[in-house]
């Protein structure tokens, strides 16, 4: 195991269905609490924290698509729902006296600030977590596009994707007994073999603009600073 963390700065990819814990909708705050841990981890070991939280326990687009109401509006409210974990996160890492700033792809001045590559760049560089609330700002994305979106603005060396299991498997491994996990994989077998990892405009992204994308567990506490270390289990996408 390296002393030196792997990667400088990253971003997290945490969806909003990790954060309901047991529950079927909502924040587990206990849940919030201990992913907060875990990033505390990451900057005591010095690396910079980006976070990117998706809204899909709370509302998703589709679900208003779906039954015939419109897709924009719907995507918009799913835009909010980020913006509620996004505050839900910060709370937990101030709580534990990690430096933490909210950046909302949508203005919304009296709940937090606005994103701007210039300011999230600063106060990375000035050892805060940057969560980007709001996905990308606009309908018909998703926060994993949001997320590759932030990697290559900021610069990040790494993009994690906290998922449900420890890496990307030929199968699913909840369903399948011998599905294999993979070590390592290709942006390009991702996208040609159709492997769920994240949706593939952000995988495109990640691919031109050279991030490897770093699929583990978001429930095996104290992971992220594993995989930082040079540990852990995960499966890295790159080229
Ligand atoms: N969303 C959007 N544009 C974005 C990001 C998110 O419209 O750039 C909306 C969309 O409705 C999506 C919802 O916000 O369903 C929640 O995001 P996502 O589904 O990515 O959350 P996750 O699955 O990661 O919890």
């Amino acid at each position: 195991m390296s002393a030196t963390p792997r990667y400088r700065r990253v971003v997290l990819k945490v969806s909003g269905e990790a954060l309901m814990g047991s529950q079927g909708f909502g924040i587990d705050v206990s849940v919030v609490d201990r992913i907060a841990a875990d990033i505390a981890e990451a900057r005591a070991l010095g690396v910079e924290v980006g976070v990117v939280i998706g809204g899909g326990n709370i509302f998703r687009g589709v679900a208003v698509a779906s039954k015939g109401g419109d897709r924009v509006t719907g995507d918009h409210m799913g835009m909010l729902a980020t913006v509620i974990n996004s505050l839900a996160l910060r709370t937990s890492l101030v709580k534990i006296g990690v430096e933490a700033v909210v950046l909302s792809a949508i203005a919304m001045p009296e709940l937090c600030e606005s994103f701007s590559q210039r300011q999230a760049t600063a106060y990375m560089n000035a050892g805060k977590v940057v969560i980007f609330a709001g996905g990308t700002g606009n309908p018909f994305f998703t926060t994993d596009s949001a997320a590759a979106l932030r990697a290559a603005e900021i610069g990040a060396d790494a993009l994690f994707k906290g998922t449900q299991v420890d890496g990307v498997y030929s199968a699913d491994p909840l369903k399948t007994k011998d599905a294999v996990r993979y070590d390592r994989l290709t942006h390009e077998r991702v996208m040609r073999e159709g492997l769920r990892i994240m949706d593939t405009a952000a995988i495109a992204l990640a691919r031109e603009n050279n991030i490897p994308i770093i699929v583990f567990s978001i429930h095996e506490e104290g992971g992220f600073a594993a995989i930082l270390k040079g540990a852990g289990r995960c499966t890295i996408v790159d080229d």
